[in-house]
């Protein structure tokens, strides 16, 4: 009787998957596509900032940058924004400097100081909607520099743009 000759199986050989660019590149090798992804869109840094003559500290007020559109967190002129709001700050050319204006969440921030980027970065959780979710992004909670007295900044100092989000209300990857 003949049976059928079969070989014993493979050992599965499982593949590493290959680690994310942010993970592996500083900042500093990333192609310009790379650096753009980085950003969340969380508009934190469209805030209006107060830096403390004394102590050199960094105030977020909830008045938004004019152009920024204040539904999409988005810039409406990206690519003529250092011309058009000469205190916006291209940070690709920025000295590392300029960083300690960012925000503590911001992804940029974040690698510079050897941080992983958090599990609401649309990068990681695949979705960009994370980022309001977890109440990163400043939608809803600001106003624009358009609508409000230009001397009264003292008073609208937030303490919200400084902290992390909220629990992770549905984590994805990691
Ligand atoms: S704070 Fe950073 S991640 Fe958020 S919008 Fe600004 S540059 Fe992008
Ligand atoms: S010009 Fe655009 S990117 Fe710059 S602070 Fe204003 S809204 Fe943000």
């Amino acid at each position: 009787m003949l049976g059928v000759l079969r070989r014993p199986s493979q050992p599965m050989h499982e593949v590493e998957p290959k680690p994310p660019f942010w993970q592996t590149k500083p900042l500093s090798a990333m192609t310009d596509e790379e650096w753009e992804s980085l950003c969340d869109g969380c508009a934190r840094c469209c805030l209006h900032k107060l830096e403390d003559e004394d102590t050199g500290e960094v105030h977020y007020t909830d008045v938004a940058c004019r152009l920024l559109d204040l539904a999409r967190c988005r810039c409406r002129a990206y690519a003529e924004r250092t011309r058009l709001v000469p205190d916006c700050v291209s940070l690709r050319d920025a000295a590392p400097d300029a960083f300690r204006w960012l925000p503590a969440t911001c992804a940029y921030r974040l690698l510079a100081e050897g941080r992983p980027l958090e599990w609401w970065h649309p990068l990681v959780s695949g979705d960009p909607r994370t980022v309001h979710e977890a109440g990163i992004s400043i939608r809803g909670r600001v106003v624009s520099e358009r609508d409000v007295d230009p001397d009264g900044a003292e008073e609208r100092i937030v303490e919200w743009p400084k902290t992390g989000g909220a629990a992770p209300a549905r984590k994805k990857g990691a």
